[in-house]
């Protein structure tokens, strides 16, 4: 639904008028979820609040904020006669030198899946050889890698790795925060790390920054009324964690899915794309479970060099700079010709501003 049909939802467009015409001072909201990205482009949300909202896209696509140094790590296990398993965003991420789509063109094996759950399936199938699977995500995705771990353990699985890569949001919005250079006046929270983890991790934000957060779904709907609450909180001096997204997510969140990430992953420092180290901001094994690790099962030697290429990924997705300020946006970088991850992936702000958003860019 573009802007122009808001009419065609008298509710929506209602609230929509009624925010536009009380926003007296431009305010700038971070969504902390390439799926929001997409929606606000989508929707239109841009356009009708031009010069009154500036939307900064934030480190919440999993592709988009994996480091080129991971990406040269993943190139260097798929040289190493194994079957890379991965979701299909991370083919095209280019590395220093080469990607997953460049080894595979040169004979790697690389099998693209939708849940890893059916790395099981490849283990057995392909006996004689090792499966590696990419384990990128938030804690949206952690869950569900740790029931492959977990049933793997149980099965006893010896041919199956994980390279865990997984990332959490609350510490990389707390990093965010600590820059200088970020200006933000409330978070769109996302709905789907937050069915996992719930409100309570996101509290620190009102507390230490004083700034409004609203958990927010994903349609027009949605995301008109987290934009109302943020407002809200705003104009009130009473800024809070609003869950406008009760339907879908708990105060609590989802308790087992927590249990099982617990079960099997112990809190790490990160590596972000253009971030660079986040403490405590990702999960990796417990050393139960080392035999499935990639880290320690593989020879992982290769020089981190971090190639400067022009894209301004980093600077996106800290919220300091949009699409349309990277010179190459396209032009020389395209869907069909990616120079950074933020335009391969789907819900990358560049992917989603390139498809949608080219007339509404607020710079
Ligand atoms: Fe990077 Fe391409 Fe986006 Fe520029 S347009 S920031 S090169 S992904």
């Amino acid at each position: 639904m573009q802007n122009q049909d808001f009419k065609h939802n008298s509710k929506l467009a209602q609230i929509l008028a009624q925010l536009r015409e009380q926003i007296k001072q431009k305010y700038s909201f971070m969504e902390v979820c390439g799926t929001h990205t997409v929606s606000i482009l989508k929707n239109g949300f841009r356009d009708y609040f031009k010069n009154k909202i500036d939307f900064l896209s934030g480190p919440g696509c999993p592709v988009c904020v994996t480091a080129q140094r991971d990406i040269d790590k993943i190139v260097c296990l798929a040289k190493q006669n194994v079957i890379i398993a991965t979701f299909g965003d991370m083919i095209k991420v280019p590395g220093t030198k080469s990607s997953l789509e460049k080894e595979q063109a040169k004979g790697a094996d690389v099998k693209i899946i939708y849940n890893p759950l059916q790395c099981i399936d490849l283990a057995r199938k392909y006996k004689d050889k090792k499966i590696v699977f990419i384990g990128i995500g938030f804690e949206t995705t952690a869950p569900v890698i740790a029931a492959l771990v977990q049933d793997a353990y149980q099965k006893n699985i010896r041919n199956l790795f994980i390279l865990p890569l997984l990332k959490t949001i609350p510490q990389a919005i707390n990093f965010l925060l600590q820059s200088p250079k970020v200006n933000i006046n409330g978070f769109l929270l996302p709905g789907h790390v937050s069915v996992i983890i719930g409100e309570n991790p996101y509290k620190f934000i009102n507390s230490k920054y004083q700034l409004a957060c609203a958990i927010a779904g994903f349609e027009p709907l949605d995301i008109a009324l987290a934009i109302k609450s943020l407002l809200s909180q705003i104009k009130d001096g009473n800024p809070k964690i609003d869950n406008v997204y009760r339907r879908v997510v708990k105060k609590e969140g989802n308790p087992k899915a927590k249990v099982l990430i617990f079960k099997t992953f112990q809190k790490c420092d990160t590596y972000w794309r253009g971030l660079g180290i986040i403490p405590h901001s990702g999960l990796k094994l417990l050393d139960k479970y080392a035999d499935f690790d990639a880290d320690k099962n593989f020879s992982l030697e290769f020089e981190i060099e971090e190639k400067a290429t022009g894209c301004i990924c980093g600077d996106i997705l800290a919220g300091i700079k949009s699409p349309l300020d990277c010179k190459l946006f396209g032009t020389k970088c395209t869907p069909d010709n990616p120079i950074g991850p933020c335009m391969v992936s789907i819900e990358g702000a560049c992917s989603a501003f390139y498809k949608y958003g080219l007339t509404s860019i607020n710079k």
